[in-house]
């Protein structure tokens, strides 16, 4: 699978449904543990990737995980911006110019989530996003070395996404505002977690009808 900018618009498009379709139920979440502004926090930064969405599409994958990183870091407030900020500049590192298959792109992502994990200084298991998205990358990344079927690939990385978020919901919060909850935040799903796995399967439902 070579999947290059030109798709943005339409990834983007499909997230920014999803998280709307989502909007009430994640802001519940998020003020059963958190400060409830999450959604709010996600819709800004997606609604600035939109407004740049066509000049990134014109763009190498170097050059637009770069941008979209940078117009991430501009729009968002919060912890979750700075740490998608930073994936998504990590990415922009790891990628070349050139185009990438998916393990290059799996590569680059798990690196990625790394980059994440030191920025928020999390480890899975702390009730984050990360309890999504280091599974995810890992299951990419082996999925992609054995050179899964494309639909077989996604559906498998929306499982993963799945299986992540529900195991949130028994974790102890020991990181951002929830874990000031202490034993509380237990028996609440991470919004953070959520919107994590709603992206990923919103991507995911866009690069199975893609060309390849
Ligand atoms: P804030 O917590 O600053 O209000 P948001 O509400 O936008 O920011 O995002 C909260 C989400 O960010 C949490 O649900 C959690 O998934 C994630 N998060 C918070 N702190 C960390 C961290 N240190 N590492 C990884 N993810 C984190
Ligand atoms: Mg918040």
């Amino acid at each position: 699978m070579s999947i290059t900018p030109v798709l943005f618009p339409d990834l983007i498009q499909a997230v920014i449904a999803s998280i709307e379709a989502h909007a009430d139920e994640v802001t519940e979440l998020d003020q059963a543990i958190g400060d409830g502004d999450h959604v709010f926090n996600l819709q800004r930064g997606l609604q600035a990737l939109r407004d740049h969405a066509a000049e990134i599409a014109q763009l190498d994958w170097h050059a637009a995980w770069q941008k979209i990183g940078m117009t991430v870091m501009a729009a968002v407030g919060g912890a979750s911006g700075s740490l998608y900020a930073t994936l998504f500049i990590s990415l922009a590192k790891n990628t070349p110019a050139q185009a990438v298959d998916t393990l290059g792109f799996a590569e680059a992502f798990l690196l990625g989530v790394e980059a994440v994990k030191q920025r928020g200084k999390a480890e899975v298991g702390e009730k984050t996003m990360l309890d999504v998205l280091v599974p995810v990358a890992q299951a990419l990344r082996d999925a992609a070395a054995s050179a899964k079927p494309r639909t077989e690939l996604l559906e498998h990385i929306c499982h993963v996404a799945e299986t992540g978020v529900e195991a949130t919901r028994d974790m102890l919060a020991t990181k951002g505002r929830a874990s000031f909850l202490g034993e509380r935040s237990k028996g609440h799903i991470d919004a953070g977690a959520k919107t994590a796995q709603l992206m990923i399967v919103a991507i995911a439902e866009v690069l199975n009808t893609a060309d390849e």
